[in-house]
């Protein structure tokens, strides 16, 4: 594998960009999909990008002063990119609010869909409905020029079934038009070749959206893949979060009803076979890692007190830092389940109901990585160009808030803006749904993922009112929060701009991309990396 330091040199003698930095010769090509994990990190040292003036620099990039910041990314280009988004703000509000008011579950995202679509085609977008046969996906487009490298951007449009935008998925739907709509202004007003590809992704929170686009191919075109999502945080803040992993489970019990009072003993109880079994997950609980959750909820139909229930149904999650401990615990768990299966009495009358239990894998969200080198830059470029909040540090999130876990509970170092450390988790894309040879899941997520960044916008939130709360759908809707993530969208812009004009920075990104597929900490992962063409 070619070391960065090969990397640099061999763009040394390449032309620059109208802006003043370096451009590729060749026509731009995608990366190899490799799923992302960077080394250290440091956003209060930086890194050193070759200007106009040093292009013969022969060593991999190295700690420097803010100011190198300025000679790459022009104070004209972060105008053009702030002045653009200040603009849009207040129809994007007005964008924002129609979302809210119109809360709209996973892949029924209408509204939603019809309403973006429109926006994007008045800005310039070149704008496909209903994309890659999903009703409410859609996919706007914009290019400029040829060869350029391709910007891909995330808005996700769905609420939760009775809390409304209680993730603040109407927030996150703006956010990634602001950050397409400055770029595509930025790269028009100073002449850079390059692509945006804005899609709006359907149900995140159920359903796996993006996966289904990922497996249908519309992130293949992506050199990056940028998007922020709200939580809580202070207002003028911004942290690059650890994800879980995570696996759903269906369980049904199937038993035998009988009047409750007249002929009992002639049932099976399938609602009995939920609870021991809801128990046993919680007995489990004090064996589990902190850094692990497991939490499930039971459905009936036509319950009545005076009979009983021969059908139960409970949906569990299992989540984890990596999709290999969601592997192990989800054994663990499993067994909770099928303890609650005894077809005889005789074998253990303590927890006998006497039902069958049919447990059925869902979809899995793998390991998030988050690309070190991106993320680098964009708290870099949060705290110099947008003075945000460079101190905040989520010690401990609410408990309410059960997508990143309690950042002080990571085996490993994470990072907060400003804050050195090394983080593992990458790629803000939830990668393919798990299939029966864990080999070749596991190549399909290094295979399929791209460098990507999904930082948190820091919200006020009420106590106790993280995200999935009614609380929080309040919080969604306040001027505060969307001005949170104009900011944000600002610096996300700007992060991407540099992608697009700097072939150094993208190079690094790619470099550290690739590097980064021999890490890997999942089960089989050396050997699905070493046989790309098995799959
Ligand atoms: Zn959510
Ligand atoms: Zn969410």
């Amino acid at each position: 594998m070619a070391s960065t330091a090969d990397t640099v040199a061999d763009i040394d003698d390449q032309p620059l960009s109208p802006s003043g930095t370096l451009v590729e010769k060749a026509n731009h090509q995608a990366p190899p999909s490799y799923s992302h994990n960077g080394g250290p990190c440091s956003c209060s040292g930086s890194w050193s990008y070759p200007t106009k003036d040093s292009t013969s620099i022969k060593r991999p990039p190295r700690p420097s002063s803010l100011s190198s910041i300025d000679e790459v990314l022009s104070p004209e280009v972060r105008d053009t990119i702030h002045q653009t988004i200040e603009d849009l703000s207040p129809s994007l509000r007005e964008l924002s609010d129609y979302i809210w008011n119109n809360p709209e579950d996973g892949f029924k995202e209408y509204k939603a869909h019809d309403a973006l679509t429109t926006y994007m085609e008045s800005k310039g977008f070149r704008v496909t409905r209903h994309y890659a046969k999903l009703d409410t996906a859609w996919r706007a487009e914009y290019t400029r020029g040829q060869g350029g490298r391709v910007i891909g951007v995330n808005s996700e449009m769905d609420a939760l079934p009775g809390l409304g935008h209680a993730c603040g998925h109407n927030l996150i739907a703006v956010s990634g038009i602001a950050v397409a709509v400055a770029l595509k202004a930025a790269i028009d007003k100073h002449d850079v070749p390059a692509t945006i590809i804005l899609l709006g992704t359907p149900a995140e929170e159920f359903g796996n959206g993006k996966t289904r686009l990922l497996e249908r191919g519309a992130y293949k075109d992506m050199d990056v893949c940028v998007m922020s999502h709200p939580g809580p945080g202070s207002p003028n803040g911004a942290y690059m979060a650890p994800w879980m992993a995570l696996q759903n489970l269906e369980v049904e019990f199937i038993g035998h009803s009988a009047h409750a009072a007249y002929s009992p003993w002639e049932a099976q109880n399938a609602l009995d076979a939920a609870f021991l079994a809801y128990s046993n997950v919680s007995v489990l609980r004090q064996q589990m890692k902190p850094t692990s959750r497991v939490h499930g909820i039971v459905t009936g139909k036509d319950w009545q007190p005076n009979v009983i229930p021969d059908y139960a149904k409970m949906r569990w999650i299992v989540r984890a830092p990596t999709f290999a401990e969601v592997e192990e615990l989800r054994t663990r768990v499993t067994a909770c389940f099928e303890a609650a299966e005894l077809t005889s009495y005789f074998r253990a009358a303590a927890l006998a109901t006497g039902c069958k239990v049919k447990i059925e894998l869902g979809e899995a969200y793998y390991d998030v990585r988050q690309s070190t080198v991106l993320s680098d830059e964009f708290c870099r470029i949060a705290e110099t160009h947008l003075g945000m909040v460079t101190e905040e540090v989520q010690t401990s999130l609410p408990a309410s808030s059960d997508f990143p876990f309690d950042l002080t509970m990571m085996s490993r170092p994470y990072r907060v803006l400003s804050h050195t450390v090394s983080p593992k988790r990458i790629s803000s894309i939830p990668i393919d749904a798990l299939t029966q040879d864990p080999i070749r899941s596991h190549l399909a997520l290094q295979l399929k993922a791209i460098p990507s960044i999904q930082p948190v916008v820091g919200v006020r939130i009420q106590p106790n009112g993280g995200n999935h709360t009614p609380q929080f759908a309040e919080t969604a809707r306040t001027p505060e929060a969307h001005d949170s993530c104009m900011k944000v969208a600002k610096a996300l812009a700007m992060t991407a701009f540099r992608v697009a004009d700097d072939a150094r920075f993208y190079l690094q990104v790619k470099q550290s991309f690739e590097d980064s597929k021999i890490e890997i900490d999942l089960p089989h992962a050396q050997k699905a990396s070493t046989q790309p063409n098995t799959l």
